[in-house]
């Protein structure tokens, strides 16, 4: 028995693509890129964490205490100007995306996004911000096993950890910056560990997600690959096949 075509109506307006993966895997620049090729925007949902960590520490409060970090960031307006490409992050209308880069946002962040009540809050302004921008590529721990498990293309970006952190090492090196690539190592390594043991939303391999192992790819060999995924699956849905 077929399936009327137009089943799915919404599908041909709505396209979101997740790409999930531990730090350093290449997620942000790959989604920014990728977004760009095929005309999405781009959600990078860490950054949404990290302002939620930085509302910690500039308010001085006990990440422990579920309740007042909750309380704390729903005082504050987290929002991205979309003018911009990437869009850009602000804390009550100030740019703080330099400012969330810094090593003690790195540091607490993982602890801030064990907090099962803060995550509830930035999933539904993820939610939120994909019916206002339904064609979207979103990355970050949990976009395609929590969030939008049921995006068209589901990604999960892979590395072994000391590729990640001499990569995060160049990065910062182009910066200008002196780095320790130990004590970069090192960071990933406890905040993946944080991200994959936490009860709350593990980081996880998504179902049904194409997973790329980055190592030894350049980033836009990794677009190409996933770009080509996307336009294959766009084929095969305009075809009225199986997606
Ligand atoms: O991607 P990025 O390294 O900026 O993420 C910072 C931290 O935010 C991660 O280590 C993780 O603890 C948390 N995070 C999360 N869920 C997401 C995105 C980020 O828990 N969807």
């Amino acid at each position: 028995t077929m399936l009327p075509m137009n089943d799915h109506p919404a599908q041909s307006h709505s396209l979101i693509v997740t790409i999930d993966g531990p730090a350093g895997s290449g997620k942000s620049t790959v989604a920014r890129e990728l977004a760009g090729r095929l005309g999405l925007d781009s959600l990078d949902t860490g950054a949404m964490y990290r302002c939620a960590t930085l509302i910690v520490i500039e308010e001085r409060l006990d990440p422990a205490d579920p309740a007042a970090v909750v309380r704390a960031v729903d005082r504050h307006r987290i929002d991205f100007d979309w003018t911009r490409t990437p869009p850009e992050i602000t804390l009550d209308g100030r740019a703080v995306d330099g400012r969330l880069r810094q090593p003690d946002v790195n540091e607490l962040v993982s602890r801030v996004a064990s907090i099962p009540e803060l995550r509830d809050l930035m999933v539904r302004a993820q939610r939120r911000i994909a019916e206002r921008h339904p064609r979207l590529v979103t990355e970050g721990r949990d976009q395609g096993s929590v969030v939008f498990p049921d995006a068209e293309v589901r990604f999960y970006l892979d590395a072994e950890a000391g590729v990640r952190a001499r990569r995060r090492a160049l990065e910062l090196q182009a910066s200008g910056q002196q780095v320790d690539e130990r004590a970069i190592l090192d960071s990933i390594q406890s905040r993946d560990r944080l991200d994959r043991e936490r009860s709350d939303s593990p980081l996880q391999v998504p179902e049904g997600a194409i997973r790329v192992d980055t190592g030894t790819l350049t980033a836009s060999q990794v677009v190409d690959e996933l770009e080509s995924a996307v336009r294959g699956y766009l084929a095969r849905a305009a075809s009225g096949g199986p997606a």
